[in-house]
């Protein structure tokens, strides 16, 4: 169905269905015309790439993802909306709704029975509630998907996407870091949402990385260091590593300067590769 950003049209099908927009559940949709088409471009959805989408609301993204993609598998939690996504979806045979909550999803399961042998990204106006743990969930189980392309809080969006080092960065940036290459896309100003949020968004794009540095046991030990690294961010490395880690300052000081840094370095003054190679000597 076209005109799924129309404000009458948002209307007619609440009235339709009896629909009303649930705040703990992220529904803030977009009625911005301009935005969904331009996910859909820049997210990858083409002729041959298999979609993921999360949470489908009125089937916006949707719709235009569709019109693109091979195939769209669409994952929204709230039931209410699938009789909706019946109706406004009805034209694309090419779409899939599964009534679920993402992060209970099997998606390498999904991926391999729904995709077979086709390029799979993820697009999604994701519920902000649970930007990181969608995002670290789809990064951490290393799924065979090209791109994630998601609108996000436009501070997380800052944060998740900063440079390395930088006064930005966090514990989830060196974590998005190691497993793709991110980069933001473009702002979406709260207005054009309904019901508008008190925040700004922006749309970002995760590139994932097909080969990664470290086997899994070296992958647990980088992030415990990245964790305790950033637990206190204005803190030097020797004072948050010797707690998290149980390492004496020395030893600390010592993996510092093999790595070229100044003992009163602190988290936020090392780029991921040294990280890497500090968790490497610790
Ligand atoms: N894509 C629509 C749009 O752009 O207008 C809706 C986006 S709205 C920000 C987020 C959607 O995610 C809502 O439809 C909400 O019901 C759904 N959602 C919330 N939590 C979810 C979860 N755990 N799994 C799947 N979908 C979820």
């Amino acid at each position: 169905m076209e005109n799924l950003s129309n404000i009458s049209v948002i209307r007619e099908i609440c009235d339709k269905f009896g629909f009303s927009f649930s705040k703990s559940l992220g529904q803030n949709f977009l009625v911005n015309p301009s935005v969904c088409p331009r996910i859909a471009e820049m997210g990858g959805a083409a002729p041959g790439v298999g979609v993921i989408e999360i949470g489908t609301g009125f089937g916006v993204l949707t719709h235009e993802l569709a019109k693109r993609a091979e195939k769209v598998v669409a994952i929204e939690l709230d039931a209410r909306l699938i009789p909706v996504l019946s109706y406004t979806l009805s034209e694309h045979k090419n779409v899939k709704v599964i009534n679920e909550d993402v992060l209970k999803v099997d998606l390498k399961k999904l991926i391999e029975e729904e995709f077979p042998g086709m390029e799979v990204v993820v697009c999604a106006n994701l519920p902000y509630y649970i930007t990181s743990p969608i995002i670290m969930g789809l990064l951490e189980q290393r799924l065979p998907i090209k791109a994630i392309t998601v609108m996000v809080q436009k501070e997380a969006a800052a944060r998740l996407c900063a440079e390395m080092p930088s006064r930005d960065c966090g514990a989830v940036t060196a974590a998005v870091r190691y497993y793709s290459i991110p980069r933001q896309l473009f702002p979406v100003s709260r207005g054009s949402f309904m019901p508008a949020p008190n925040v700004d968004s922006c749309v970002i794009r995760l590139d994932v990385k097909e080969t990664l540095p470290l086997s899994g046991e070296e992958e647990k030990k980088l992030f415990a260091l990245v964790k305790g690294a950033f637990s206190q961010r204005r803190k030097t490395l020797q004072n948050t590593l010797s707690s998290s880690l149980g390492k004496s300052k020395a030893d600390i000081s010592a993996a510092l300067s093999e790595i070229g840094q100044k003992p009163s370095a602190r988290a936020e003054e090392l780029s991921l590769d040294e990280l890497i190679a500090l968790s490497k000597i610790l």
